[in-house]
């Protein structure tokens, strides 16, 4: 048996959380791209996607994919087949706009239209958003908790634990005063545990286009860490299929995962299960009166 600490109440020791954001085409249609990199998005649905379903499938782990609108009304049959194999699905915007940009009736529209779309496609109305490039404004906050959604997973204030996102912080160079936890949970995020910066290039093909071994490096050592020092972790790697699915990219995440299947305690969960157990063990404190 393991000397090392266990979590109270029969928790996995660490939870692994694979998400992948189904961009597909959306972002290139939005921002106008031509036939290369809209091909480039089409991977993802195409060839992408059908990899990691099998993957997922043949490891008996359900994930999340937060899925724009404009992907669940092109590609259609590869969001049902999300939904068929049973991975949970959530919110992304509309066609990948960075929502920060938008003025609030655009804002609220797209939130709106997207979270619809997510509901009639996945059968239930989705309890998690991420925004798209991770570009969030209070607004969106405001709308994302305004719009009963459970959960963001947008910010990076932790690595390994959920937290409440709070409200209300006022920023000025001389000093910030922050704010109070509201109800929206926060899973939080990582560049470095995110598959696009480490692999894909720009626009014009100059980018990372980095090995494999270099990433598996960092997110092996990311789930040793905390598997040995964070009981009751909760690791989230975000992926996109156009991304991971390539096929040494793929192996790199099967190699992830066999490794973490060796480890004791390990649970591979969808991100709203794993919002529910924290929500849970962490009721709500009163919200402060104001003075
Ligand atoms: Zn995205």
């Amino acid at each position: 048996m393991s000397a090392m600490m266990q979590p109270t109440g029969g928790d996995p020791r660490l939870t692994v959380a694979l998400t992948f954001d189904h961009d597909a085409i959306s972002s290139e249609v939005e921002r106008g791209g031509g036939p290369v990199l809209i091909s480039r998005g089409e991977f993802g649905p195409r060839v992408g996607v059908p990899r990691i379903l099998d993957l997922l499938d043949r490891h008996h782990i359900a994930a999340t994919f937060f899925v724009p609108g404009h992907t669940v009304v092109t590609f259609p049959d590869s969001v049902a087949a999300i939904v068929a194999a049973g991975h949970e699905v959530g919110c992304h915007g509309w066609a990948h706009e960075d929502l920060a940009k938008l003025d609030r009736a655009t804002l609220r529209d797209v939130m709106l239209r997207s979270a619809e779309a997510v509901a009639a496609a996945s059968g239930r109305p989705p309890r998690g958003f991420r925004a798209p490039y991770w570009s969030l404004s209070d607004e969106v906050l405001e709308l994302v908790d305004e719009l009963g959604f459970t959960y963001d997973s947008s910010l990076m204030a932790d690595d390994l634990h959920l937290y409440r996102v709070r409200r209300g912080d006022v920023h000025d160079v001389r000093g910030s005063r922050l704010g109070e936890p509201g109800r929206v949970v926060e899973v939080p995020i990582s560049w470095s545990l995110d598959d696009w910066p480490h692999f894909e290039p720009g626009r014009q093909g100059v980018g990372p286009l980095s090995a494999p071994s270099k990433v598996e490096e960092i997110w092996k050592a990311e789930l040793q860490y905390a598997h040995r020092h964070e009981a009751g972790g909760v690791l989230t790697l975000t992926m996109h299929p156009e991304a991971i699915g390539r096929g040494h990219r793929i192996a790199l995440l099967e190699r992830f995962v066999e490794m973490a299947e060796t480890l004791d305690g390990v649970a591979f969960e969808r991100l709203d299960r794993v919002v529910g157990r924290w929500e849970s063990a962490h009721p709500r404190a009163e919200p402060t009166r104001p003075g």
